[in-house]
């Protein structure tokens, strides 16, 4: 046994594999950084007998300096005069006093003889869940306190003194209960290599920007941190969802020959960058790309996209945690405008709430944040937020094309308030000489079933559709997007959906608009057979799932897929549909699909 950090993983065993949700393409290999209760777990290793006393040792001074840490604080907070705030910290230092959490932490140590920040971990971990299962309010909020004081502990045993629990300064897999999309956001994709999650689904927002950001990823694996600890190396396959711990070489090599074979389909796909998405017998689709950050910008252009055809804005105001102004907006969005000039831009409004929670100024608890206070909801009770993001976007429709597109629409009546501001707004830049699109096109998200249901009056109301899958599965089939539990009931290809679409695709053209589609569903390419059948007119897809579309539009014909659109809407069971537009798509790019 040593007595110092392993480079090795120090639970025993061969080869194991664990099965999740894949949300995130990619391959990633390395060490694991288990996230647990808010903090990192630290690296575990076994400590020989006489080394006990130098782990106390170790545990004192931690806790000594803790405690002058917290003092010191109090000291501040007392001088800038705020008593109350003070006191917060005397229950902090009686934690770092409690006899029966330390004297359990040295039983375990003399027991189990793991070094000092694991036995440490371990005792505090066990004390936040029993207060967790206890019904009583007060208690439960120590937890808070509690973690506070355990993550300033380990701070001081960590090596390297105070680093910061949430940054880790080497590249690794993170391991953790769930992550918010902010969390998710804030990543450093060079240090992250990919993530795992226990909770999570493919349409949450943390996948989402998982892949916008490129970071492989695996959800719904239910209890891995109880089976994978801090330390161990794992390869993280986000094609199958699956989690190999000490992978052997054979495997190391089956994924190196997996990963020469992806990027031999990718790179030949590069070259119909300059190329339509238009099928074998000549309907041409429009294949924009969906971004979530301005700087995603270039790899818009690189894919060969034909413009951004959904800028979810909320991550602009999510990452700095407060509300950025109108200029900040504006510049922001000329930035991507200019980026994709000839072609255009959707922006989004605002679309806050459900699980894209709450940025500062404008934070509500709920509970049912998805069928609450969310989208064009918030945006129409809150003028003063909606306008200076509508102003924004009116102010870069100077720079190029822009579109505005209002998210969770359900009636005509909120078209009819989000519009009445657009025009006042307009007349406001008028008066002030601001130049902006006079013609700029107005649409609407079809994600609610009450707006799929009157789409033909929605029709008459804007310019365009952008059906919203992601959330109109869920609001249709009552389906949690973001609840691993019941993600195999969230079925893209139910009857339910099929109908709906085609229904909103029929009532878009009888209104003599065009109806888009920016949802995930727009890049699974085994559904996109039945896609171009109801005469979609624009697909929205992550930028690196661009070439993909648009080589399987290339490879279908239009007419056939309107026979095959015409036989799915008679089918009536989800596995069954989906076998027959895989059909369709295996005999026509069987190579996009490995
Ligand atoms: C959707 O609901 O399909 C959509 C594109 O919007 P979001 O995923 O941001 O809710
Ligand atoms: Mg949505």
């Amino acid at each position: 046994m040593s007595d110092s950090p392993p480079t090795t993983p120090c639970d025993e065993g061969g080869e194991t594999r664990h099965q999740g949700i894949p949300v995130s393409p990619g391959i990633a290999r390395g060490v694991v950084v288990v996230r647990s209760d808010g903090f990192l777990e630290p690296v575990s290793y076994r400590v020989r007998a006489e080394r006990v006393p130098s782990e106390l040792d170790r545990f004192e001074a931690a806790l000594v300096q803790t405690r002058g840490e917290i003092h010191e604080l109090q000291r501040e907070i007392l001088q800038s005069g705020r008593k109350s705030e003070a006191s917060i910290f005397d229950a902090h230092l009686l934690i770092l006093e409690d006899r029966s959490v330390l004297d359990e932490v040295s039983a375990s140590l003399e027991k189990e003889r793991w070094n000092i920040e694991t036995v440490f971990f371990r005792v505090m971990r066990r004390f936040m869940d029993s207060l967790r299962s206890i019904d009583d309010p007060y208690l439960r909020e120590r937890v808070i306190d509690i973690e506070d004081v355990a993550k300033r502990v380990l701070r001081k045993l960590a090596r390297g003194g105070d680093a910061m629990e949430k940054t880790v300064g080497h590249a690794h897999i993170l391991l953790a209960l769930d992550l918010t999309p902010s969390d998710t956001a804030e990543m450093d994709a060079e240090l992250v290599l990919g993530f795992a999650t226990e909770m999570g689904s493919v349409t949450s927002h943390t996948a989402i920007v998982a892949r916008s950001m490129g970071i492989p990823a695996v959800v719904g694996l239910h209890g891995i941190r109880e089976k994978v600890h801090t330390g161990r190396t794992i390869l993280l396959d986000g094609y199958s969802g699956l989690l190999i711990v000490d992978p052997t070489e054979e495997t190391l090599a089956q994924y190196s020959e997996l990963e020469r074979a992806k990027s031999a389909v990718v790179e030949k796909l590069v070259e119909l960058r300059h190329t339509r998405a238009r099928t074998s017998d000549g309907m041409a689709i429009t294949l924009s790309a969906n971004i979530e950050f301005a700087h995603e910008s270039s790899a818009v252009v690189d894919s060969g996209a034909e413009g951004v055809g959904l800028y979810r804005t909320e991550f602009f105001y999510m990452n700095p945690r407060a509300l950025p102004g109108e200029d900040e907006q504006a510049e922001n969005y000329a930035r991507v405008v200019s980026a994709v000039n000839p072609h255009g831009v959707i922006i989004r409004t605002l679309d806050i709430g459900g699980d894209k929670m709450p940025v500062e100024g404008v934070a509500y608890q709920e509970a049912n944040p998805f069928l609450g206070w969310r989208g064009i909801r918030m945006s129409l009770e809150l003028p003063d937020l909606f306008r200076s993001q509508v102003r924004a976007i009116l102010r870069a429709s100077a720079v190029g094309k822009v579109r505005i597109m209002f998210p969770l629409i359900s009636g005509l009546e909120e078209i009819r308030k989000a519009r009445a501001h657009v025009e006042s707004c307009k007349d406001e830049l008028r008066k002030q000489g601001v130049p902006f699109d006079e013609e700029i096109q107005i649409g609407a998200m079809i994600e609610v079933p009450s707006a799929a249901v009157i789409a033909d009056q929605l029709a008459a109301e804007v310019d365009f559709f952008s059906i919203g899958t992601n959330d109109l599965i869920q609001y249709t089939l009552a389906v949690d997007r973001v609840n691993d539990r019941v993600a195999g009931l969230y079925q893209p290809e139910h009857p339910a959906i099929m109908r709906l679409l085609k229904q909103i695709v029929d009532a878009a053209h009888q209104g003599n608009i065009w109806a888009g589609l920016c949802g995930e569903m727009a890049g699974d390419i085994h559904l996109t057979p039945f896609l171009v059948g109801i005469g979609i007119d624009e697909l929205s897809v992550s930028p690196s799932l661009i070439p993909r579309v648009k080589s399987a539009v290339q490879k279908l014909e239009a007419a056939a897929c309107r026979t095959l659109a015409s036989e799915v809407l008679s089918l009536n069971r989800s596995a069954d549909i989906r076998e027959r537009c895989k059909g369709i798509a295996m005999e026509h790019y069987p190579e996009l699909l490995i």
